[in-house]
Formats: C-alpha cells, sequence, structure tokens
C-alpha cells in the first residue's frame, strides 16, 4: 500500500457512487507512441482553416464579418465569478465562448469541420479539381461540386458532431448522413433534415450510433467515415485553438508563466475536443497551464480511463466505459453523454492531463442559469461543466494536494482560470427556457 491508496479508494467510491468528485493524474503515467505529434501539426490545421476561409465566407453569409474565419471570443466573466462566491485571492475567471461559434454552434465546429475540409481538400487535389495554391473558392464551381456529390460524409454523434460535420458536409456539396444516439435532441435532427441531411436514428447510445455508421460505409468506396474515437484530423483541428487562444492571451494582456498560472476547465466527451485543445496549450505553455476535464457524474468516461491506466480500477477491461462501473452514461449534457473514452485522446494525454472532475446534472444546470443571470449569456447544459472546477480545486483535499504539490498556492491570486464553454448558440429558445427553470429550482441547493 502506497500513500496515495486511501484518496485512490475514496475516488472510487465517489466514481461509483455518482457523487462530484475530482481526481488528479498520478505522476507515474509513460508516454505512448502517439507523442511524435507536436505543434507544427496544430499549425499546419489551423493554416488549413486560413486556406478555406475565402471559401467558407462564400458558403456561409454569417461569416462574412469574420472573412471566413470560425472563432470565439475571450470574455472576463467577473460577476459570473461573484455569482458563484469564489474565496478571495483565487485570481480571475474569463470565458473561452466556444458556445458561440458560427456555423456549427458548439466546439464541434474545430474539429468537426476541420476533418471535412481535410478530406475534400484531398479529394479535390487527387481528382484534379483544385490546384496547390489556387484559389479555394474553386471549390464551389460546378467540377468540384459535382465530384463532392459523388462522395458520401457519414459520422455517429450524440447531436453536436452530427451538426457540425452535417452543415459543413452539405454546403460543400457532399451527400452526408448523421447517425444519432437515442440522446440526441429532436431539434439537432431537425436542423440537419432542413439541410438536406440523411438523419438515422438509432435506440442506443453514442458508441451504437458510431458503430452503425462505420458499418454501412465500409462498403462504400466513395463513403468518408468521420470517426470521432480515433480520428487524427479532428484532434488536430481542436489543437488549433491552442494557438489562436494564445494570441487572445496576448492581446488581453494576460501573462501565463510559473508566477502567473492559467487553469482551463474542458467539458469532455470522447476526450477529442479537450484532449487536443489541451494538447495544443500544453505544447505552448509547458508546466505553466493546467488542464482539466469535466465530465458528467453519470459519464465520466474519460476519469474512468484514466484511473485505470493508472492501476486504480481494479479488474477493469483494457478500454473500460463507464457501464463497467456501474454507471449508467444518464446525463442531460448530452455532448458529454459518451460511454467510453477515444483510445487517441487517452494515449495522448496520459502524460499531459492534469486532472478530471465531475459535475451531477443539477450542477449543471445552475450553472447555466448562472451565466444567464450574470452575464447575459447562453449556453447548453454541457457547456456549463466548466464552471464547477474553480471550486472542486479550490475546496476539495485533491485540489488543494494539487495546488500545494506544484507549489502554486502563492500564485494563485495572479490565476487565470478558463472555462470552456462549448455549446449553445442554435438551442431554440423554447428550449433554453427550460434550461434556464430548470437551472433556477436546482440553484438552490447547488
Ligand atoms: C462534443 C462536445 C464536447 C466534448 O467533446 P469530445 O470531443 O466529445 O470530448 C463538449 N461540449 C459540447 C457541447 C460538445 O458538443
Amino acid at each position: 500500500m502506497t500513500d496515495s491508496s486511501l484518496p485512490a479508494a475514496r475516488t472510487l467510491q465517489a466514481l461509483k457512487a455518482a457523487t462530484p468528485l475530482l481526481w488528479t493524474r498520478p505522476d507515474s503515467a509513460e508516454a505512448s507512441s502517439e507523442d511524435a505529434w507536436t505543434l507544427e501539426h496544430a499549425k499546419e490545421a489551423a493554416a488549413r482553416f486560413e486556406r478555406f476561409a475565402p471559401l467558407l465566407e462564400t458558403l456561409f453569409p454569417e461569416l462574412v464579418p469574420s472573412r471566413g474565419r470560425i472563432e470565439s471570443p475571450l470574455l472576463r466573466a467577473g460577476a459570473m465569478q461573484a455569482a458563484l462566491h469564489w474565496p478571495p485571492g483565487m485570481g480571475e475567471l474569463w470565458i473561452k465562448a466556444d458556445h458561440d461559434l458560427s456555423v456549427a454552434g458548439s466546439i464541434k465546429a474545430r474539429g468537426g469541420i476541420h476533418e471535412v475540409l481535410e478530406f475534400a481538400e484531398s479529394l479535390a487535389l487527387r481528382e484534379g479539381v483544385l490546384r496547390p495554391g489556387q484559389d479555394y473558392r474553386v471549390l464551389a464551381e460546378p467540377p468540384a461540386r459535382a465530384c463532392f456529390a459523388r462522395h458520401q460524409v457519414a459520422v455517429g454523434s450524440t447531436g453536436n458532431l452530427g451538426l457540425a460535420i452535417g452543415v459543413i458536409a452539405s454546403a460543400l456539396g457532399f451527400r452526408a448522413s448523421v447517425h444519432m444516439s437515442a440522446d440526441a435532441k429532436e431539434w439537432k435532427k431537425a436542423r440537419l433534415r432542413a439541410r438536406g441531411v440523411t438523419v438515422v436514428e438509432h435506440a442506443g447510445d453514442y458508441e451504437k450510433a458510431v458503430a452503425a455508421g462505420r458499418a454501412l460505409l465500409r462498403d462504400d468506396p466513395n463513403g468518408y467515415f468521420v470517426d470521432d474515437e480515433r480520428s487524427p484530423s479532428l484532434f488536430l483541428g481542436y489543437a488549433a485553438a491552442a494557438l489562436h487562444l494564445r494570441d487572445q492571451l496576448r492581446d488581453a494582456g494576460i501573462v501565463v508563466d510559473a508566477s502567473h498560472p492559467l487553469f482551463v476547465y474542458l467539458p469532455c466527451g470522447v476526450g477529442g475536443a479537450p484532449g487536443g485543445i489541451a494538447f495544443g496549450l500544453k505544447e505552448i505553455f509547458g508546466p505553466d497551464v493546467h488542464c482539466f476535464f469535466a465530465e458528467p457524474t453519470q459519464s465520466p468516461c474519460f476519469l474512468v480511463r484514466m484511473m485505470s491506466d493508472a492501476g486504480q480500477l481494479p479488474d477493469a477491461p483494457d478500454s473500460p466505459s463507464v457501464y463497467d462501473v456501474g454507471l449508467d452514461n444518464l446525463t442531460e449534457a448530452d455532448g458529454l453523454a459518451v460511454p467510453r473514452a477515444s483510445e487517441l485522446a487517452a494515449a495522448v494525454m496520459a502524460t499531459r492531463l492534469d486532472g478530471v472532475y465531475t459535475v451531477a446534472d443539477d450542477r449543471m444546470f445552475a450553472d447555466l442559469a448562472r451565466l444567464h443571470d450574470s452575464e447575459g449569456l447562453r449556453i447548453e447544459p454541457s457547456a456549463a461543466a466548466g464552471f464547477s472546477g474553480p471550486g472542486q480545486l479550490f475546496a476539495s483535499a485533491a485540489g488543494q494536494a494539487y495546488l500545494q504539490s506544484r507549489k502554486l498556492a502563492p500564485f494563485m491570486s495572479h490565476a487565470t482560470h478558463l472555462a470552456w464553454t462549448t455549446g449553445g448558440r442554435f438551442v431554440p429558445p423554447e428550449e433554453f427556457d427550460r434550461f434556464l427553470s430548470r437551472g433556477k429550482s436546482s440553484a438552490a441547493d447547488n
């Protein structure tokens, strides 16, 4: 028995009881072969977005003001910080407002759109409808459209990834089909159907929807399946966000160094989005950035995977799911309702992730309402998972131990805490009003 065995046992108990907890990664993890990636790969993804910007501006009128860039603001959230009743001397709360990303309305605009653009680019070059260095608006002309129309893009999704892939694929002229899990919201399906995307509904969970989509495309030589569970292109599309954030932090006058730590709280489903972003941020800021993933108490698939890899889940199978620890994967945070972590994200995060915490649904709704009332922002429940992170860090034994072991206590008054709000822009008003009233009734106890 080591000294750390007692906290690990307590964490396991809380995990199984679906009680909110903070887990921090032990230092023992070993680097995997995935570590061949560098920031250069994220820069390539950012450069691809740049090449496509003129075309995206042509395809989506909403992107005219940004000249084809899909980006979100960095916002100071002083009123939200006050509403959360932080203890004094803990630094400042900021928001990376991906809930407001155009085209897809969620963080999936980064990874999902990047992967479809990469596929379109390589296909167009191969088929000769695009020459290297040419203006990409040629892809909106009949020869390229005809080429794309011969191909099908498909994906399995709990909702938001399907929205992103379906919208960009159909805008480029691909046939698009989206396999939705049972937890996908009706309005997301309706939005896709209105754009001519084929929506296939599945009775099972996210994994089942992915498996069904993958199987259907296997025999289609002109089919391309976006595989959220192991796609490097998705991952690097997310990683590109770190480069933009670096510029935004600099422009906002926010210093990140050993005496000005940056804490980032990232809602996590399969782990691709938070993993890609954390990867990019670690490449840029090294040990001065602290990345924590946020998961629903009933769907903590990344936590289960990380604990298992750390030897803290006795008897767990190789790639464990939340069902293996007796949880049910039922949550209103549909963007995070995933039973098993992405293999790729788990491998890359093995040596980079700082911790994972879990959040009860009621707390997400309460924070959604708090954010609305304090800052006037409209987010979906998944996107609220970031806001309980700082409290976990300040108040839990695991959080205190983390700050102590890294000698961060003296610098906390200069800390920046960044909650990544991951979705919400296209939530219909009636749906948002229901979130809000649930949030106000749970705010009393949260
Ligand atoms: C997909 C999603 C996430 C998490 O992304 P993963 O790559 O699945 O980890 C977080 N929030 C929202 C709103 C999402 O749609």
